[in-house]
């Protein structure tokens, strides 16, 4: 009934895979809403299991689930809410070794990861792919949401790993902001696949959840970017 989805929109959403790395604050609520949209295939890639600090923002799980592994726990939860979605579970860690297997065949890529590393490893694996990159990251009281598809490509924005990085385990995050920024990317995921809109490419939204304002930046392509030089540019998306 949606304009811009439609009957064609709803069955491509029906015939996407979209591929969420880290099934954290991010991840868990992305989820959701696409398994819930009639998302065709779901790949939940995450070696991680369920712990009590979790549940204020991974609302994917809940107290039963302590210490089972979240790509299993999550696979069941999004059959209970929609089983016509086919979920693969890939419960490893994303490296450079293996990020290109793991997300080949996918619409698009969901990373909600808070570690550089393997955010550096998932988007050198989407530019040689050319697959879109959602990016979702939160910070204490705020968030972000770019795309990233060719160039400007995730590394343009964060070159090298800062040495300072924060997690949401080490500083803590409001559950209610991690809600926000994982629909974010699930709305981004399910614009690109239907073709709806005008996605976030090569832009950065935002959110500062304590002031209530967003704002959107572009992201300038790195002349000297080692992952995506020589890559076209995205048309401004
Ligand atoms: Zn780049």
């Amino acid at each position: 009934m949606l304009s811009d989805v439609g009957g064609p929109g709803q069955q491509r959403l029906k015939a996407g895979r979209v591929a969420i790395v880290g099934l954290g604050g991010v991840g868990a609520p992305a989820a959701l809403y696409l398994a819930a949209a009639g998302i065709g295939g779901l790949t939940l890639i995450d070696d991680d299991a369920v712990s009590l600090s979790n549940l204020q923002r991974q609302v994917l799980f809940s107290a039963d689930d302590l210490g089972r592994p979240k790509v299993q726990v999550g696979q069941a939860r999004l059959h209970g809410l929609n089983p016509h979605v086919d979920v693969q579970t890939q419960p490893l860690r994303l490296t450079t070794a293996n990020a290109e297997a793991l997300l080949s065949d996918h619409d698009a890529v969901i990373d909600g990861t808070d570690d550089f590393e393997t955010r550096l490893a998932v988007n050198a694996a989407c530019v040689a792919l050319k697959a879109p990159l959602v990016s979702g990251a939160l910070g204490r009281w705020d968030g972000q949401v770019g795309v990233f598809h060719g160039r400007p490509c995730y590394r343009c924005l964060v070159p090298d790993i800062p040495p300072d990085a924060e997690t949401c385990a080490r500083v803590g995050v409001i559950g209610a902001l991690a809600g926000v920024i994982g629909a974010m990317t699930a709305l981004e995921a399910i614009k690109i696949v239907v073709g709806a809109g005008r996605p976030l490419a090569g832009r950065l939204l935002l959110y500062d959840g304590l002031a209530g304002a967003t704002r959107t930046v572009t992201v300038p392509a790195d002349p000297a970017c080692p992952t995506c030089a020589g890559v076209a540019q995205a048309s401004p998306g």
